[in-house]
């Protein structure tokens, strides 16, 4: 994946640690880590974000099911050892009927579990829209999930922004932007945030929805997600697209992005081309990320 994000001009990836639909994970190969780490050295890519699957439920009723959770997370986590400095994304979960409160008490638990002192990755909660029983919906709601962590391992816990779940979830990004990072800063602070996941959406404010939008073609707008990129609070930090397109798609957008990153003043009328489907679909691309800095020194 290193190489293809080059190709499109990206400067780092999101990649799953194993099938996102599954669960099930290729054995560990040191030799080919070796590799990547040189690739990354050469291309001056900054590290890529590790996604758990999205069949994990750390706040399941069922105990075998919170089990499979802590065993894969457990798992990951052994391996991203061996990329010393990553961050590893997961869904908070779904507390199905148990409410939230439960809900973000077993997430803690799970988080207690699998998290070591003394590991070398960050384990970034990701906002979720609040779609069915969702737990992370608000900032409150991952702030009491941080409380309830162990004070010696919550430093090993950050957050990762998704600009279309908090929209879906009600928070202004588009409106007042400056707003909704205060009442992140004030409720979760912002030295938790080590990431943004950079889309648009299909459905209006507080839609509780979850539809991801390629740039500037949903509700969120082109103008709002560029002032996401430049503004002061967020500008350093890695941006990774999950946007419904595919490689040259991906590649437009962050031609786009970088451009207006590097000039932010006429950004707003910046228009994406159409894509014109030269590329072929890649179903492990469909986490193709960039990060708006582009020298990682600074990370
Ligand atoms: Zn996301």
């Amino acid at each position: 994946m290193g190489r293809v994000a080059v190709k499109i001009g990206a400067n780092t990836f999101q990649y799953f640690t194993r099938n996102p639909r599954g669960g099930s994970v290729k054995e560990l190969n040191v030799a080919d880590i070796e590799n990547f780490m040189a690739f990354r050295k050469e291309h001056n890519l900054a590290m890529p974000l590790a996604h758990a699957p999205y069949t994990l439920n750390p706040c399941a009723a069922k105990p075998d099911v919170r089990r499979f959770a802590v065993e894969t997370m457990k798992d990951d986590l052994g391996r991203l050892e061996y990329l010393p400095g990553s961050c590893y994304n997961f869904h908070p979960g779904s507390h199905v009927g148990q409410g939230a409160e439960e809900g973000i008490r077993k997430i803690a638990e799970v988080l207690n579990e699998v998290i070591r002192p003394e590991q070398k990755t960050t384990v970034l909660l990701e906002t979720m829209a609040g779609k069915g029983s969702e737990v992370g919906r608000t900032f409150e709601e991952l702030r009491s999930i941080l409380d309830q962590v162990d004070p010696e391992l919550a430093g090993h816990i950050g957050i990762c922004m998704d600009t279309c779940h908090v929209w879906d979830s009600g928070y202004d990004i588009a409106g007042d932007l400056d707003g909704v990072l205060k009442k992140f800063d004030r409720t979760v602070g912002l030295e938790r945030l080590k990431a943004i996941h950079l889309n648009d959406s299909k459905n209006p404010l507080g839609a509780h929805k979850d539809r991801h939008e390629k740039l500037g073609k949903g509700c969120i707008g082109l103008p709002a997600l560029l002032r996401v990129v430049s503004h002061p609070d967020l500008k350093d930090l890695p941006f990774y697209l999950e946007t419904p397109n595919e490689l040259n798609g991906y590649e437009k957008e962050i031609s786009l992005l970088r451009r207006a990153y590097e000039n932010p003043a006429c950004s707003a009328d910046t228009v994406i081309p159409e894509g014109t489907g030269e590329n072929p679909s890649r179903a492990e691309m469909e986490q193709l990320s960039e990060r708006a800095v582009s020298d990682p020194a600074d990370q």
